[in-house]
């Protein structure tokens, strides 16, 4: 997982196998950037892969869901609601993964400022989840879906039992 503080930069090089298939060239050119914009955020294949495996364990949760009512443009990708957990499968293109993200070569000072602004909004969007009691798990889309779905599961169960025996 990603902390909060985006510290978590051996996780980001954990990605083998994604890592090396998509650390090549991609997003300098105009078909990888138009396919990354046709898939922007929701039912990516990363995201789905994962949510196969959650609901497979049983787990039930919301999808591309905002966990502040008030909020409501700030939309998490898996939301499990009684117990205040968000989790984000974030892009590596549109959040700056450090291990895949360089600006586009092409109009790199339009992608470069926009991609810090996601970057920046995604820290507000921890820090406003973290105040209101929220627990925020980040992930990048490059990590293993088993993986990312296993400490998933995990910190749903804990949540859990966590929840039962405190009532
Ligand atoms: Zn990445």
């Amino acid at each position: 997982m990603r902390e909060a503080d985006r510290s978590g930069g051996q996780l980001c090089a954990g990605g083998s196998a994604a890592a090396a298939r998509s650390s090549g060239s991609w997003a300098t050119d105009s078909a990888a950037r138009a396919s990354m914009v046709a898939n922007r955020s929701r039912d990516t294949g990363p995201e789905m892969a994962i949510r196969r495996r959650l609901h497979a364990a049983g787990l039930r949760y919301r999808v591309d869901f905002p966990p502040l009512a008030a909020e409501r443009r700030r939309r998490a990708d898996i939301v499990f609601t009684r117990l205040r957990i968000a989790i984000f499968i974030d892009g590596c293109f549109w959040h700056g993964c450090p291990a895949h993200f360089s600006a586009p070569r092409a109009n790199a000072d339009y992608w470069g400022p926009k991609i810090a602004r996601n970057i920046e909004r995604d820290g507000e969007t921890n820090a406003a989840l973290i105040r209101a009691g929220w627990r925020v798990m980040r992930f990048w889309e490059h990590q293993p879906a088993t993986e990312v779905a296993a400490e998933i599961i995990a910190a749903v169960r804990l949540a859990s039992s966590a929840t039962s025996s405190a009532d």
